[in-house]
């Protein structure tokens, strides 16, 4: 049996991080293109254009904010005029996912900048495509993860609460899923089995966010870094994507792939319905009743959703919920990866279980 484990090249992160960028951009080439998210571009252009002074020629570009294919090529295009060896992306899941596909377009050395940390996509090799109606059109699956991710916490306490609440349910989600692939020696994002490192890793993952994340929340309030933001950001970003691009996928994030089916969660970020998937994968898999409490006690800590009511699902019928189950069972799904058959009545238990649960738990709470 063949193991794999895949990895950023080099990874960096701390506050102030971001004026390193110079000196870790220079031995890759003489000219960069960063493509910015145009919410930020204001803000980056200047830091960035300040951090590489003097080190390397740097040509800025803000994209039109949806990863599509079009946006991607212009990306590419640009690179290509200017004579880049180096593409960065800087700010959310969309700029990261445009960076990623336009080097899978123009070959050339991939730098991350996630500005927020609302998932763990920026160390990861796959791409989202989206179309132009922002719908998703395919996934790029790259060959090799990104040579340089570099993450400035300062800029990531001073981004929404929000996003780091988001990015912490990605990440919890990664043990749960990585144990059951462990399980079975199910195929990871290469197409081998995981390396024990990538399941051991995603066990840190999980340890260094119950440890971290409820304090690096009231931080990230406050705007301001500490050990507990650093730890709770490398976990969020190094840890859990290493834990599940190699350690594999599981019933979570299938329940993230059928809330996402039902429209009134479209407002809600990715780490949001995963964090819900978590929940009633707790159910499916008969987790002790010990776990699922201190995980319901963890999610309220970091503010994420409890019951089906807090990603705006009033309707909680079998039929309206049976939308969502059959996405989740798509044959492609990661919600079949766990060691167990299950049968999509088990998965309508399970979300009827955690919702329950969530609602009794809020109330214990008034
Ligand atoms: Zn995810």
């Amino acid at each position: 049996m063949i193991r794999s484990a895949i990895f950023p090249h080099r990874y960096i992160q701390g506050a102030g991080a971001i004026n390193e960028l110079g000196t870790h951009l220079k031995p890759l080439g003489k000219t960069a293109l960063a493509v910015i998210d145009p919410g930020i571009a204001a803000m980056m252009k200047p830091i960035l254009e300040n951090a590489a002074k003097g080190q390397i020629d740097l040509v800025c570009m803000e994209f039109s904010g949806e990863s599509t294919e079009a946006a991607m090529k212009a990306v590419a295009e640009e690179a290509k005029k200017h004579n880049c060896q180096i593409i960065i992306g800087v700010g959310g899941g969309k700029a990261v996912d445009t960076a990623k596909g336009a080097a899978s377009f123009y070959p050339a050395k991939l730098m991350i900048i996630p500005t927020i940390c609302a998932s763990d996509a920026p160390c990861s090799k796959n791409a989202v495509v989206y179309n132009e109606d922002h719908t998703i059109n395919r996934d790029i699956h790259g060959l090799f993860n990104p040579d340089i991710v570099l993450v400035d916490t300062a800029i990531i306490a001073k981004a929404p609460v929000r996003f780091l609440s988001a990015g912490i349910a990605d990440a919890l989600a990664t043990w749960f899923e990585a144990e059951s692939c462990m399980a079975t020696r199910h195929k990871n994002f290469t197409g081998y089995t995981g390396a024990r490192t990538a399941y051991a890793i995603a066990r840190l993952c999980f340890d260094t966010l119950l440890e971290n994340a409820p304090q690096a929340v009231e931080h990230c309030d406050l705007g301001i870094v500490t050990p507990q933001l650093e730890d709770t950001v490398e976990a969020c970003t190094l840890m859990s994507t290493v834990g599940f691009e190699s350690g594999g996928l599981g019933a979570a994030h299938g329940f993230h792939q059928g809330l996402a089916e039902l429209p009134e969660t479209h407002k809600f970020l990715h780490g949001e319905k995963v964090a819900m998937g978590i929940l009633a994968s707790l159910f499916l898999t008969q987790k002790p009743i010990e776990l699922i409490e201190s995980i319901y006690a963890f999610h309220h800590a970091t503010r994420l959703p409890l019951c089906l009511a807090d990603l705006n699902i009033r309707d909680a019928s079998t039929e309206h919920l049976m939308i969502a189950v059959e996405r989740m069972n798509a044959p492609v799904e990661c919600t079949h990866w766990e060691p167990i058959k299950y049968e999509p009545a088990d998965h309508l238990a399970a979300l009827l279980a955690a919702d329950s649960f969530g609602r009794k738990f809020k109330e214990g709470m008034e």
